[in-house]
């Protein structure tokens, strides 16, 4: 037994209590170091080994204790430490381990979204700050949202990879309107965003100029990696992520409501139980389900602080194939009563919610198709698409964007 596993024991002997405020809770591990047990000291971290680190996850779990794993699933935190300086760190990492700040992420545009490195949206410099044009959309949470991590043009004179900054951006301020979105679940999550001369101090830029690209995969990968490992129960029913703390599991897209089904309580209410079509639906969920588990944590260690794994695409992929295959087999043990909508019947409204949300993770944090490209590409090491525009200045690159280089 390891000493940290024999700290942890002793903390939570000390500390724990299923009555303990969950703020306070929060507050105590997060200061006591245990929230995110790989990351440095320095910053609210033991540097533990991956296997040092699960093992004393383990001992919280079983102690019923939340609060570890934050180093793996906090996409703005692990993204602040990878890049951030460390006055930004300093103002921010607490509140962000607490919750504290609501973000959003400023990536997707009219004119780039499979295809983000065709970002149009600009910034230029004006002294110490960054003066920042364009449009963003899809932009998840933004109404309510403090800052957004943000990606602009920066150089329009190097290939589209490059000349791209990541920006701490801030979306309280005159420039910046919010434009809310209808989603086909009839939710209104996300947004437009339009960013007219608003401004971002050069101090809140997460890592070199013109080196956006490099810090945004790190980001792309703990959204991922937070998508590919979201609620998914024993029985391969969809449950949610209530309690998970917002800039974790529920990513940068405002928690995600799942409803909580358990496919085998409903295939027992419904008679269907013994049916042995339903048993193997069941079992091949539930299989799928511990394998894509197996296949986060493979993600998580591959990847240190600050840097990515395309592992995260496979369990992000699964994930979605997982939630479309548990929607229809729901549909299936609902029956014709599948067809019913309302408050008046939750299990058929929670069916129908579920069916259409199950898109959300195929399409949202790239799509299957792109994460299918990057497995091939990355993972099984097929021949890269053609990129017709990879070494030309992105000034002279034809894309669909309307705007033209300022
Ligand atoms: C619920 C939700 C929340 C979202 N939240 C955010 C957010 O908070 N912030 C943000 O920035 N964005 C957000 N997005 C946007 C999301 O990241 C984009 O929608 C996604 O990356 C796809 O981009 P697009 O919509 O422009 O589609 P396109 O890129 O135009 O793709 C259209 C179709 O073409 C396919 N395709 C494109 N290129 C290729 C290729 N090279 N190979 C094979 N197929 C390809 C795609 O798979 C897709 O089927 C969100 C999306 C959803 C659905």
């Amino acid at each position: 037994m390891s000493d940290a596993v024999r700290e942890a024991e002793a903390f939570l002997a000390a500390h724990w209590s299923p009555d303990v405020d969950p703020v306070a809770w929060r507050a105590l591990v997060i200061d006591e170091r245990w929230a995110a047990l790989r990351w440095p000291s320095q910053w609210f971290g033991r540097d533990l080994s991956d296997d040092d680190a699960k093992a004393v996850e383990a001992v919280f779990a079983a102690a019923g204790a939340p609060g570890p794993g934050q180093d793996v699933t906090n996409l703005w935190a692990g993204t602040m430490l990878g890049y951030g300086s460390d006055e930004l760190k300093a103002q921010f990492m607490r509140r962000l381990l607490m919750d504290e700040v609501a973000m959003c992420l400023l990536y997707s545009e009219p004119g780039a979204g499979s295809d983000l490195a065709a970002i149009r949206t600009t910034a230029e410099r004006d002294g110490d700050e960054w003066v920042v044009n364009g449009q963003k959309v899809w932009t998840s949470g933004a109404r309510d949202a403090d800052y957004g991590m943000l990606i602009a043009r920066t150089d329009w004179d190097q290939p589209k990879h490059r000349g791209i900054s990541f920006f701490w951006f801030p979306m309280r301020q005159p420039g910046v309107e919010v434009r809310p979105l209808r989603q086909a679940t009839g939710d209104a999550r996300f947004n437009e965003v339009f960013i007219t001369d608003a401004r971002v101090p050069d101090t809140n830029r997460l890592g070199n100029l013109n080196d956006g690209w490099r810090v945004l995969q790190t980001a792309l990968f703990y959204e991922r990696v937070a998508m590919g490992g979201s609620m998914v129960g024993a029985a391969g029913g969809a449950r949610p992520t209530r309690n998970a703390p917002r800039g974790a599991t529920a990513a940068a897209h405002g928690s995600i409501p799942v409803p909580d089904i358990s496919l085998v309580k409903l295939a027992r209410e419904m008679g269907k139980a013994g049916d042995p079509l339903v048993r193997q639906q069941l079992m091949r969920l539930h299989s799928r389900r511990q394998v894509n588990q197996w296949n986060g944590e493979r993600a998580k260690a591959a990847a240190a602080a600050g840097s990515s794994s395309p592992l995260a695409s496979l369990g992000k992929l699964f994930m979605a194939q997982i939630l479309h295959e548990a929607g229809h087999l729901q549909g299936e043990l609902l029956g014709m009563s599948a067809l019913l909508d309302g408050d008046q019947f939750p299990t058929a409204r929670d069916h129908n919610y579920s069916q259409l949300n199950a898109y959300f993770f195929s399409i949202g944090g790239g799509t299957d198709q792109v994460q299918r490209n990057i497995i091939g590409e990355r993972i099984l090491g097929l021949p890269k698409e053609p990129e017709v525009d990879r070494d030309v200045p992105f000034r002279d690159v034809r894309t669909s964007g309307a705007a033209s280089p300022r």
